[in-house]
């Protein structure tokens, strides 16, 4: 048990350790500058690249991850008219500077300013500084009918958009996602949302994944090998799909993508691989039979913008995938059981006073 308490005017955060371990621990509460604002936890997702960091231990310590937000704005810089005190937002931690050449040809998220982190100390913390780019350029109001749990999803569904719509999908087209975790069945509901007449196949190896996905609105669900690829050619008369959306990552789900895809047809990947994973496959599946392999990365303010609009209006709403929401206090609980895959979506709320008297 920790009994390391904040004082009034400090909260307690999520700090990593290094070898996956991280300790709940005070901090100061950072002071707002103009244009910044302070903001309360209301939840924060877990993360595949929280997942990821913790697992190969490439956060260094001291750090304090989680960057999909809802907070309530409890502090408002000089400046901040936008917002008032109370206010729900949701907000993401990265902002492209618009002006350099990545920003103007586009690659807005390989933009260098794209890198700064908004947040500070992290998502992972019972209160949050959101720099003024952040808010001036990407907070959003939450409005009073949606719900903390489908605004949580701005950020990360904004990332599912990029890829969607970067795969040049019709709105009538068929795809297939491989894998039905929380980010794969995210991908589900932003298709559905965003084109609504798309057939969307899910391949994972376990069962409950796959009726999930089918509750969801998975035209159909398989698991990988010979039952995926008769499950897409049934979808398809033989074609194979117009876009494949790989979201486990490595070289061997890229040859399966490119059998599943039809000729023409376009893999995006959505997901680190194994570190020094390289791939080899026919270069004719590019040349002759132009299919397309391309990756995307984060989202920008348009997809971030554009996935807002698709959860305020109703047409997005991926509260479904929670199936755990536990204080800040059990953050080892969740990352356990987000690594043994036991959860899709964990999202965490305020830490809550371990204080016995
Ligand atoms: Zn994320
Ligand atoms: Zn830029």
């Amino acid at each position: 048990m920790d009994h390391r308490l904040p004082s009034p005017d400090s909260d307690m955060v999520v700090s990593c350790l290094g070898n996956e371990k991280t300790v709940l621990e005070p901090r100061p509460r950072p002071m707002v500058d103009s244009g910044e604002m302070l903001l309360r936890l209301r939840v924060v997702g877990f993360c595949g690249t929280d997942l990821f960091k913790l697992t190969t231990d490439s956060a260094s310590p001291g750090t304090v991850l989680g960057h999909e937000i809802v907070g309530e704005v409890i502090d408002l810089g000089d400046g901040v008219d936008k917002f008032d005190l109370g206010d729900r937002v949701c907000v993401p931690h990265h902002v492209p500077c618009g002006e350099c050449l990545y920003c103007r040809r586009g690659n807005e998220t390989m933009c260098e300013t794209f890198r700064e982190n908004l947040m500070e100390p992290g998502g992972f913390a019972d209160s949050i500084l959101i720099k003024s780019r952040a808010t001036a350029l990407a907070a959003h109001r939450i409005p009073d009918d949606i719900s903390d749990a489908a605004a949580v999803f701005v950020e990360p569904a904004a990332c599912v958009l990029r890829g969607v719509e970067r795969s040049g999908i019709d709105r009538d087209g068929t795809a297939v996602i491989q894998g039905g975790g929380s980010m794969g069945l995210l991908h589900l509901l932003v298709l559905k949302a965003a084109l609504p007449g798309v057939s969307v196949a899910v391949i994972d190896p376990l069962e409950p994944r796959r009726a999930l996905a089918e509750s969801l609105g998975a035209s159909a669900t398989a698991a990988p090998g010979d039952a995926a690829l008769d499950a897409v050619q049934g979808l398809t008369a033989g074609a194979g799909a117009d876009a494949v959306f790989d979201t486990v990552g490595g070289s061997r789900l890229l040859e399966a993508g490119l059998q599943l895809s039809r000729q023409g047809g376009t893999i995006v990947l959505f997901a680190h691989a194994p570190d020094g994973d390289r791939a080899g496959f026919d270069l004719n599946d590019l040349f002759k039979f132009e299919r397309r392999v391309l990756g995307t990365y984060s989202g920008a303010l348009h997809e971030q913008a554009a996935v807002f609009e698709l959860i305020k209006s109703g047409a997005l709403d991926p509260s479904p995938l929670v199936t755990h929401t536990m204080p800040l206090n059990d953050f080892q609980r969740g990352y356990s059981l987000a690594k043994n895959q036991e959860a899709l979506k964990i999202l965490f709320t305020p830490t809550v006073s371990t204080e016995t008297t």
